[in-house]
């Protein structure tokens, strides 16, 4: 190749390029895309990560997404030079990633049944917007800029739209959000209105509002931002990136996510699978992924609990007809996702293929947990001095229960996604007014 980066088919069958100075997130065979870059980066480059942590006043040092600029290199940077990257490279003022890395906390580890030491999660919504999203934003509004969009355009249960609009008005681009009406926190609705957004109030829930903001994107041409933009997966890799320096590249045994979209679960595979290929790792952690039993396509899919077959990547060739004809049954029998956890209340995952690929990949499993559960795993946080949503109570909540049925081992090490804040403070304070709740802690009146 000859630019830094292609963007290639997944389905090895067809395996179609495409040069990456375009918005195509589609191949002409219907499967998504990824980036493919022409250089394979060398493991010397851990010691200049290390190095760029002290960073000198270098935003792009201390973005903890540019500071793994040379893996996710699509626009061909290579400098230490802070003019250089400030003309190509998007960041707000290097605070994506910045504080997120993974931390030991007791009170979630005795909930989970794990050792103290052995269990760690990384609070993802301590980034500028509140959530994971803003380290794909950073990556997919530097690829607009280089494209020149004038408009962004996404769909979203809240958090994304709080990410795209708030790099969208730092950039000066116009942000156009899709949302489900009634449907998502205030706290992430707010956002995107304060950040200048256009928000569009979408009757249904998240995937319709998908659909509509993608057929819309290409009538008038509006650049999407979703996590079915190759560049936005490639912005996640770093979360895996800042686990694995934690751990002196050392990866764990279980990396656990929830699972909505599918994203995470595809980004952080495509990283792992690249890193194993590049030499930097040579244990495989495993994917565990957390449903909830409201919003549950990927579980009932992956596990057999659809026509008897359980969804497979099958080397590239995903039985996607049984996905159509698994959302055609949804449909005609009226079923819509319905959590509390409004993040992961999503029915058709757009990334469900390159999500079988990790899942593949890793030896992955994928559970559900209740919205009850996952309050119980928000609140063990909240205890714990952390702040996380609903959906990344997800996390906690399905350790636990893997660990009850024996397949998370006491001695596995254990790191969990803590994908965004509480913006739903509603949520808390309901939880814990009821005295029922596992950690409920009742106001008293004076
Ligand atoms: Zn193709």
């Amino acid at each position: 190749m000859d630019g830094p980066a292609i963007k290639k088919c997944i389905n090895p069958s067809c395996g179609l390029t495409y040069e990456i100075y375009n918005d195509i997130y589609r191949c002409s065979c219907g499967s998504l895309l990824d980036i493919q870059y022409s250089k394979k980066p060398g493991r010397d480059l851990i010691e200049r990560f290390y190095q760029r942590r002290n960073h000198g006043g270098n935003i792009y040092n201390e973005s903890g997404v540019w500071r793994f600029r040379d893996l996710i290199n699509f626009a061909g940077i290579d400098t230490e030079n802070f003019e250089e990257c400030a003309r190509v490279l998007v960041s707000l003022d290097g605070s994506e990633g910045r504080l997120s890395k993974p931390y030991n906390m007791s009170k979630a580890a005795d909930y989970a049944e794990m050792d103290h030491g052995s269990f760690l999660l990384q609070p993802e919504g301590y980034n500028p917007s509140g959530s994971f999203k803003d380290n794909g934003m950073s990556t997919a509004v530097t690829h607009a800029k280089i494209l020149g969009v004038k408009k962004i355009i996404c769909a979203s249960t809240g958090n994304t739209s709080a990410s795209a609009a708030m790099y969208a008005a730092n950039e000066s681009i116009e942000c156009d959000v899709y949302i489900p009406k009634g449907e998502i926190a205030p706290g992430k609705l707010g956002q995107a209105f304060q950040f200048g957004a256009q928000v569009i109030q979408v009757q249904g829930n998240f995937d319709d509002a998908l659909a509509a903001s993608l057929k819309k994107a290409k009538e008038s041409g509006g650049y999407t931002v979703n996590s079915v933009n190759p560049f936005r997966l490639e912005g996640q890799k770093t979360i895996v990136y800042r686990v694995l320096e934690h751990l002196n590249w050392n990866p764990p045994d279980w990396i656990v996510y929830p699972g909505g979209a599918l994203g995470n679960t595809s980004s952080c595979g495509k990283c792992l699978i690249e890193l194993f290929e590049w030499g930097w790792i040579k244990k495989i952690p495993r994917l565990a992924i957390v449903n909830a039993e409201g919003a549950n396509t990927f579980y009932e899919l992956y596990n057999g609990q659809f026509e008897d077959k359980q969804l497979r990547w099958n080397s590239g060739r995903p039985d996607l007809d049984m996905v159509d004809r698994y959302y055609a049954q949804m449909d005609k029998k009226g079923v819509r996702p319905k959590t509390h956890a409004t993040a992961i209340q999503i029915g058709r995952p757009a990334n469900i293929s390159k999500a079988l690929r990790a899942l593949d990949f890793t030896k992955g499993v994928v559970l559900q947990v209740s919205d009850k559960e996952m309050s119980d795993g928000m609140s063990i946080v909240g205890l714990n001095g952390f702040d996380c949503e609903m959906a990344s109570g997800a996390v906690p909540a399905g350790v636990r229960k893997l660990r009850k049925e024996g397949l998370i081992k006491l001695d596995d090490v254990v790191v969990g996604i803590l994908t965004g804040r509480q913006k739903d403070p509603g949520l808390a304070v309901e939880y814990h007014t009821d005295p029922n709740n596992m950690f409920a802690r009742p106001p008293t009146s004076h």
